[in-house]
């Protein structure tokens, strides 16, 4: 009898779960941002609240592998609670000392088959992150992640600032997709046109007045494809899995996956203002260190002389210019572009790099990946696909002195080239070797998991001043965009602060640059990257004023903190960065009207500081000013204009 009971109550459990929802929540400490799971039908889906308002409404979860299928018929088993409190210190991003906080739950269900699955959860203050876990599956140990569901339906009021992914082999010697695309701002969700290829990660959304969303993944190892966004369909935005175009057609989409084993973390940054999307650190919260340091590394600011000089530079004599200048400037590196391995040549390469180490100067090398991926012409070929000729490459490396090595054209996000990035930071790190990557992928958590990572493109970058006027005519759009999005979750290598008029060797003409100086030595600050490859040429010593050349030898490359000041993307951004005890404040107007603003400054508040700024000819121009004992400056910012404060 008391059996027959247990059996009927359970069927009728059973029964409501068909027509009802069960649904599990989890909120972050301070219980703003709340997070419901929610199955019902056998789905599952989820959606997000911040302080009651809708960030995300109701939007799928779900996963299919080429052994099991999670996207339908699952079964609620069991749940845990716990809470994470990570207290860690990290080098190269935006801050140094890091408290993350987080309300965990665990999730475990099960298909119809009965294989399960885990959907964890981590909620703090400003970020919701969630993964999947697989277990293994009774003699299963293997399995091939095909596709995820997981979606992103936003309220129909969302506007979105997003950069599309690019078409696979096109462009340069059909080497995108490269993350160099320029990006639609405050578009509609359903006005943007048919972007088939999707969108890249971050994507940030704003919902009207009420708050804002940054979408990004981190933790993307070796172990896992890195993803991005679909188009928007259906009314909502997924997960999608890299093109099987991408590396000339070669390799798969989606991951193979050792079991136990996990998905990236997708992650949700929230807020009512733009706060908590400039200073997230969720991609770094989520990982750890994947190996440690083979030895300390040091960052610092570097001469390039391909980006303005171009390819004509490379050879030793205007190699020996810009490690003068360098040394001049009391820069650490100086990055040498490609095809120095037939215009100089290794062993005067050796010469060479004595020579700037007489300077006090070390050197970045550049490096072709391609391998069989791409067509990208520049040499050196072949050096880095393979183990047996990297390892060989870098015992040279080292024997010679190279500090760091900027490795270009990447095939694209297939776990395969996920593959190739993890196994040349591995490789560098045993031969004290930095890498930093060009035609590439966002990083995703890489300053955290890779000791010896410093820096990717991965944006529009200042080579694209050079190429295009388009873009020069949106560089002040595009900086101010950077901040908010690009630039929060990752290290971008910009390459920038260029002072030539003209961005060319005579500086006489084309490619004139319409943004002002006080702009240019505001992106060495808005910009962050451990290792600043900077645009200046050696003209620049003698036709730049001097205080701007003495705040760019002053200006740091790697910061203890990063404050939110003010700003809007596309408009304007304002960021101050702490390097020790000394902030730098620096602003940017993409306006066409001069921009006047009162900017809350409390970490200067009573004290006196430089100023640089433009005055309304564009002229840059430097002075002391008076921050009020409430923290309070009024700046006016011209358009295509900047300033800096420190
Ligand atoms: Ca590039």
């Amino acid at each position: 009898m008391k059996f027959w009971f247990a059996t009927l109550a359970l069927s009728l459990i059973l029964s409501f779960q068909g027509l009802f929802a069960q649904v599990i929540t989890a909120e972050s400490p301070d219980k703003s941002l709340v997070v419901s799971l929610s199955l019902q039908a056998e789905k599952l889906t989820y959606k997000v609240t911040y302080k009651g308002t809708p960030m995300l409404e109701e939007s799928p979860l779900g996963l299919v592998t080429n052994e099991a299928d999670f996207s339908t018929g699952l079964t609620f088993l069991s749940k845990e609670e716990s809470n994470v409190d990570k207290q860690y210190t990290q080098d190269r991003i935006k801050k140094s000392a890091i408290h993350y906080t987080a309300n965990k739950l665990v999730c475990h269900f099960e298909n119809a088959q009965k294989n399960k699955i885990s959907i964890v959860f981590q909620v703090s203050d400003h970020d919701v992150a969630f993964r999947y876990e697989l277990p293994r599956w009774k003699d299963r140990t293997v399995c091939v992640v095909e596709k995820e569901l997981t979606g992103y339906r936003f309220p129909s009021v969302t506007t979105t600032f997003l950069s599309p992914n690019m078409k696979p082999m096109a462009g340069f010697a059909r080497t995108t997709p490269s993350y160099e695309s320029g990006y639609s701002i405050d578009a509609t969700m359903t006005g943007q046109p048919s972007r088939p290829e999707g969108y890249v990660f971050p994507g940030l959304f704003r919902m009207g007045t009420k708050g804002w969303v940054l979408l990004s993944e981190t933790g993307v190892s070796s172990q896992f494809c890195a993803s991005h966004l679909s188009q928007y369909q259906d009314g909502l935005y997924t997960i999608a899995y890299p093109s099987m175009a991408q590396n000339n057609g070669f390799g798969s989409s989606g991951a193979a996956v050792a079991l136990p084993g996990a998905t990236p973390w997708r992650t949700i940054t929230v807020g009512q203002n733009l706060q908590p999307i400039v200073e997230t650190t969720i991609p770094f919260d989520l990982v750890e260190p994947l190996y440690q340091a083979s030895k300390p590394y040091k960052y610092g600011k570097a001469t390039w002389s391909w980006i303005v000089w171009q390819d004509a530079s490379m050879n030793y004599e205007d190699q020996v210019k810009f490690i003068d200048l360098a040394s001049t400037l009391g820069y650490e590196y100086i990055l040498m572009d490609a095809l120095w391995d037939t215009k100089i040549g290794k062993e005067r390469m050796a010469q060479l790099l004595d020579y700037a180490r007489s300077k006090n100067v070390e050197a970045f090398l550049w490096y072709n990946s391609n391998g069989s991926a791409n067509d990208a012409p520049q040499g050196p070929h072949n050096k880095m696909s393979t183990a047996i000729e990297r390892k060989k490459e870098m015992k040279w490396l080292q024997q010679v002195g190279v500090k760091g090595i900027k490795v270009d054209f990447f095939g694209g996000d297939k776990q395969e080239t996920m593959r190739l990035y993890e196994d040349i930071l591995s490789d560098a790190n045993d031969y004290h070797i930095m890498v930093d990557f060009h035609g590439t992928t966002l990083p995703r958590g890489w300053e955290r998991m890779y000791p010896n990572y410093v820096g990717s493109e991965a944006v529009l970058a200042s080579e694209m001043l050079i190429f295009s006027q388009d873009t020069r005519n949106n560089e002040a759009i595009y900086a101010s965009l950077h901040p908010f999005i690009r630039n929060t979750v990752g290290s971008m290598e910009f390459g920038g602060v260029l002072l030539n008029k003209y961005l060319t060797k005579s500086n006489k003409e084309r490619n004139k640059r319409l943004t002002t100086d006080a702009f240019q030595l505001a992106t060495a600050v808005l910009f962050q990257n451990p290792v600043q490859m900077f645009g200046l040429t050696p003209n620049n010593l003698t036709d730049v004023p001097a205080f701007e050349l003495d705040f760019l030898k002053k200006v740091p490359t790697v910061w203890d903190e990063t404050v939110y000041v003010d700003g809007y993307p596309g408009q304007y951004a304002v960021i101050a960065r702490r390097h020790r005890t000394q902030w730098y404040i620096a602003g940017v107007n993409a306006q066409k009207d001069p921009l006047t603003l009162k900017i809350q400054l409390p970490m200067l508040a009573g004290k006196k500081a430089q100023l640089c700024n433009d005055n309304a000819s564009k002229e840059t121009y430097t002075k002391e000013v008076q921050i009020k004992q409430n923290g309070e400056l009024t700046v006016e910012i011209q358009p295509n204009g900047g300033f800096v404060i420190h």
